[in-house]
């Protein structure tokens, strides 16, 4: 298995770069809070409701509880996947437990795409955001709209606000961001695994410079 992690503020665009690079490379992609959100939605999961209050408050899920989704997120997963992870490691911890999880025999940790972005922009893009619930294409009410009000352009899904969209708990969700993720881009900087883009560039040029420094993925699997 290949493993490329995906690092930046809330509102960098990962999501949209992620899709992109999912339809070049044939990855598979992980969104730790999606896959958080999914499970708070179900009543009967109790990992879900012990999410909810760190959710509820715009706090990250406790480490060890990170650990086991993204356990149990690769438990049927094939030896050949490739990964694109999107909110996974995103404490030091994790990335230290990650990094001894992902054994030669497991396979490799190709390196982490950070995407830069001021916490102004970040704050702006978040306040008009919509993602189509059906696809998770994200629109931007005032930079980047759907032709037609409160429907996906790709699937004609209904657009919805995130719940954790609001002023309070974006402030609280970029704190915490500064606080306890941004620290991974040194570490993944130190290891040499740092590919580092401006999040204002157009994703499709930072697939094109990003997927040659990829030589396994430069065909579809
Ligand atoms: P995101 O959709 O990536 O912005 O994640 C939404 C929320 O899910 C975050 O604010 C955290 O509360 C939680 N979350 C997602 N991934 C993790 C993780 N690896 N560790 C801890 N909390 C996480």
């Amino acid at each position: 298995m290949d493993f490329l992690v995906m690092l930046g503020p809330p509102g960098a665009g990962k999501g949209t770069l992620c899709r992109l690079l999912i339809e070049r490379v044939g990855a598979l992609h992980v969104s730790t809070g999606d896959a958080i959100r999914k499970e708070m939605e179900n009543p009967l999961s109790d990992f879900g409701q012990r999410a909810r209050p760190y959710m509820d408050r715009g706090d990250y899920v406790p480490d060890g509880m990170a650990l086991e989704l993204f356990e149990n997120l690769l438990r049927e997963a094939a030896p050949d996947t490739r990964w694109i992870f999107d909110g996974f490691p995103r404490t030091v911890p994790q990335a230290e437990w990650f990094a001894r999880w992902v054994t030669p025999e497991r396979g490799r940790i190709l390196g982490c795409v950070f995407l830069q972005l001021d916490v102004d922009t970040a704050v702006a893009r978040m306040a008009h955001r919509e993602i189509c619930q059906v696809c998770g294409a994200v629109y931007h009410r005032v930079n980047r709209p759907p032709q037609c009000e409160g429907r996906c352009d790709e699937c004609g899904g209904t657009l919805v606000r995130r719940d954790d969209d609001t002023p309070g708990k974006i402030a609280s969700r970029m704190k915490r961001f500064q606080e306890r993720t941004r620290p991974l881009v040194d570490w993944f900087a130190e290891r040499d695994q740092l590919w580092s883009f401006d999040a204002a560039l157009d994703p499709e040029m930072i697939a094109e410079e990003l997927l040659p420094e990829i030589p396994t993925w430069q065909n579809p699997s």
